[in-house]
């Protein structure tokens, strides 16, 4: 008990150098890292919330519910159907927006209930479910819905379908006959560099994109 130091005896003495000044310039240092990575970051949460809360995985409460096809994506489809009739093609558009609960009967098909199957995605995994996705096949003349990739009905030598896919690409569609697994060769979709786990997350694309029409 009689050897033990009061604390303010530890201290250096006033007027002497500090014993570690490297250690307090390194605090001052650190703080100053922080106080600007703070900064960092609440200027771009604050200009770029939108991109930043898309790599949150939590689920957005006031998520939009989709009910039809996103505007942008019906009127790239209205302009898909005229530009290919230019071309002496005529098309349906067999799908565009479909429900959660229309999803899941078709991806039933083929499983649950009779016929081919035709999806292998369930509710809510499809672009269509975002109303980001349009499905097409030909009519011909005679007004038969075809889903022929090789039909060339206006005779100019290439195939209508892929016809159709080429002006659908040029529109700023992405085309399911170019996936790796399961070819939907149909289907034609915007996702607008959302995937369907950020959508499905409640973020949804702009209704309009700058400088378009
Ligand atoms: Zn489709």
């Amino acid at each position: 008990m009689a050897d033990y130091q009061p604390l303010h005896q530890q201290r250096p003495p006033a007027g002497l150098p500090h014993k570690r000044p490297t250690s307090r310039s390194r605090k001052i240092r650190n703080w100053i890292i922080l106080l600007f990575i703070l900064l960092l970051v609440t200027a771009l949460w604050s200009n770029r919330s939108e991109q930043l809360e898309r790599l949150i995985p939590f689920i957005k409460k006031d998520a939009p519910q989709i009910t039809e096809l996103h505007p942008i994506v019906q009127l790239k489809k209205e302009e898909l159907i005229t530009e290919v009739e230019k071309l002496g093609i005529s098309i349906l558009i067999t799908d565009d927006f479909r429900s959660h609960e229309e999803q899941n009967a078709l991806y039933d098909k083929g499983r649950e209930s009779e016929g081919p199957i035709v999806t292998h995605v369930r509710g809510g995994e499809s672009y269509h479910n975002y109303g980001l996705a349009i499905d097409f096949a030909l009519k011909t003349k005679k007004g038969k819905v075809i889903w022929d990739l090789e039909y060339d009905g206006n005779k100019n030598g290439s195939a209508d379908w892929i016809e159709v896919v080429k002006v659908a690409k040029q529109l700023g569609f992405s085309w399911g006959g170019d996936w790796k697994n399961f070819k939907d060769y149909p289907h034609l979709q915007m996702d607008f560099g959302y995937s369907i786990r950020e959508l499905q997350r409640g973020h949804r694309p702009e209704e309009s994109i700058e400088n378009e029409e």
